[in-house]
């Protein structure tokens, strides 16, 4: 969406400007002469269809979003395709068509299912049980949400977990599951501190305060709607107002405040039959046969019993009661299973990945704590291990001692950074030099090396030596040190057989001690 923003911006034009009729126009433009994609003709339907809705062109909206979908092919297309089929669903239920919006709903969550679309699945879902709710079989909307509870932890948007939550505590209370509902209650309080939402935090007081009435804790409840905070009006907001209003007016009744209770639910009334929502306009009539009720005054309680069943008959009959039946909640179930193991597969793989990246860390664990940083060399705690190698199976070797002759004033002169390339430039040559000679080099401290040349007699460890000393010789220093070369000194003896390692280092060091005091750039033998 953000790139077809961008070529509409590049195209010249400010889509954020445009309201109303002047957006039709816009974005009808915009689908003719900017959109070349099919995906980006659907996004413009798409962004025209909310637009009607805001201008009440019902019915264009519905069409735009059925000429959206037409654009759209699965499986590339499944995201957009599942949202424009959620916006699609909202307008029939809001048109009151609610077997088109159960095909939607029905198509969606097979579309999700397919094409691992979780959100999506579980707004399916919600909108199966709430045509459920619609005609006020609240047992069976709860089947429905419940469809969703082993696929809780995988909602990747927490104002989609609580709403689902919300809806499921709804049905609870309807069916005064008041223990599952106040633990529900509970959950929803803390899931909505992380989703700030203020419709949904007033939706979670509206139910506390139901609960509260319920339980004849009146003033309770009535102190708990005092608590909503009010968002920007919306419809869901405008929905939230009105219901507060309603349970406010049934806590006054049962609290024998009839008058106020029924100024409430008469200012509630005005409202409602302005939005015209079925399923709010019979929750008041209830309210309000109620309150007539307990004014005596009976005659205005029945016509208002009346319109309550009229209006509950007439959703009865636009909702597809048989087709939301037990087939319906079968093939969640079997969806619900297909998700299950979606989910686990997906887990699997992370769990596998993760322990694979801790094997791997852990092989880097320890490589670490063998090698130098520098130079990457062996260190002094992998030659401890190996001289112990070494000594278990008596194999015989030579050890060479590298130093750099005049190091100090390398640092002293070019400073501490240049002396380190020296040493790595060293070490690299030493590992170059050695690799293929069956040979192991290990950073001895400092500007100090050790090399173990297995199974060498003394003539070829002197040989190596030479050639290696040779080569830093003759290496170009010149790009690092400038004018200035570089040379090592090099002692080298055989371990004795039966022999401690201190012993052979001691001989070692005697050998360099000569190549130093003979004047450096020097092997010596001991
Ligand atoms: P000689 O020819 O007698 O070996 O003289 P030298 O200057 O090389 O010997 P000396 O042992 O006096 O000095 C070694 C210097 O190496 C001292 C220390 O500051 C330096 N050094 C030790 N480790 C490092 C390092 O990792 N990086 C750098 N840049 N310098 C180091
Ligand atoms: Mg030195
Ligand atoms: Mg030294």
């Amino acid at each position: 969406m953000e790139a077809f923003l961008k070529k509409i911006s590049d195209a010249g034009l400010d889509a954020s400007s445009m309201m109303g009729e002047e957006a039709l126009v816009f974005w009808s433009h915009v689908r003719k002469h900017v959109a070349t994609t099919p995906q980006e003709k659907a996004q413009s339907y798409v962004i025209s269809a909310e637009f009607r809705t805001s201008l009440r062109q019902f019915q264009q909206g519905i069409d735009e979003l059925r000429a959206a979908l037409e654009l759209l092919a699965l499986p590339n297309d499944a995201k957009l395709i599942l949202e424009v089929r959620g916006y699609l669903a909202d307008r029939l239920v809001d048109q009151g068509d609610f077997t088109a919006a159960l095909a939607e709903y029905i198509a969606s969550s097979s579309i999700a299912v397919e094409t691992s679309h979780i959100d999506a699945y579980v707004k399916a879902v919600i909108g199966m049980g709430n045509l459920c709710d619609a005609y006020g079989d609240h047992a069976r909307a709860l089947r429905y949400y419940q469809k969703i509870d082993s696929i809780d932890h995988a909602i990747s948007s927490r104002s989609l977990r609580l709403r689902y939550k919300l809806y499921k505590l709804a049905c609870l209370i309807d069916l005064k599951r008041t223990k599952s509902a106040q633990e529900l209650i509970s959950e929803c309080e803390e899931l909505s501190i992380l989703v700030s939402d203020k419709v949904l935090s007033g939706q979670i007081l509206l139910y506390q305060a139901r609960l509260l009435r319920q339980r004849g804790q009146l003033d309770d409840a009535m102190r708990c709607l005092g608590h909503v905070k009010y968002a920007a009006g919306n419809v869901n907001s405008n929905w939230l107002s009105n219901m507060i209003r309603m349970e406010l007016g049934c806590c006054l009744n049962d609290a024998e405040k009839i008058h106020l209770a029924n100024w409430v639910l008469e200012s509630a009334h005005v409202r409602i039959q302005k939005e015209a929502s079925p399923i709010l306009n019979l929750k008041l009539s209830n309210a309000l046969a109620s309150v007539c009720e307990k004014q005596e005054n009976y005659q205005k309680a029945l016509s208002y019993q009346h319109s309550a069943y009229r209006i509950e008959s007439d959703l009865m009959r636009k909702v597809p009661i048989s087709e939301l039946g037990s087939t319906q909640l079968r093939r969640l179930s079997r969806f619900e299973l297909q998700l299950k193991l979606i989910l686990s597969e997906i887990e699997n793989k992370e769990l596998k990945e993760t322990t694979e990246n801790q094997k791997h860390t852990v092989a880097q664990l320890q490589q670490d704590v063998f090698t130098d940083p520098l130079t990457g060399l062996h260190n002094r705690r992998w030659l401890d291990v190996k001289l112990k190698d070494l000594l278990l199976h008596d194999t015989p070797f030579a050890l060479l001692v590298v130093d750099i002759d005049h190091f100090k004033s390398i640092n002293d002169e070019l400073s501490h950074l240049v002396g380190d390339k020296a040493i790595v430039n060293v070490s690299a040559e030493l590992s170059n030099y050695f690799r293929f000679r069956g040979a192991s080099c290990v950073r001895f401290g400092g500007e100090e090396f050790l090399v173990i040349l297995e199974r060498a007699a003394l003539e070829q460890a002197e040989m190596h030596a030479e050639n290696y000393r040779h080569r830093i010789y003759q290496y170009n220093w010149q790009e690092i040190l400038g004018e200035r070369g570089l040379t090592v000194s090099v002692g080298v003896t055989l371990h004795r057989e039966g022999e401690n390692t201190q012993r052979t280092f001691y001989r070692a060091d005697k050998a360099l001690y000569r190549a130093k005091a003979n004047g450096r750039n020097q092997v010596c033998c001991e």
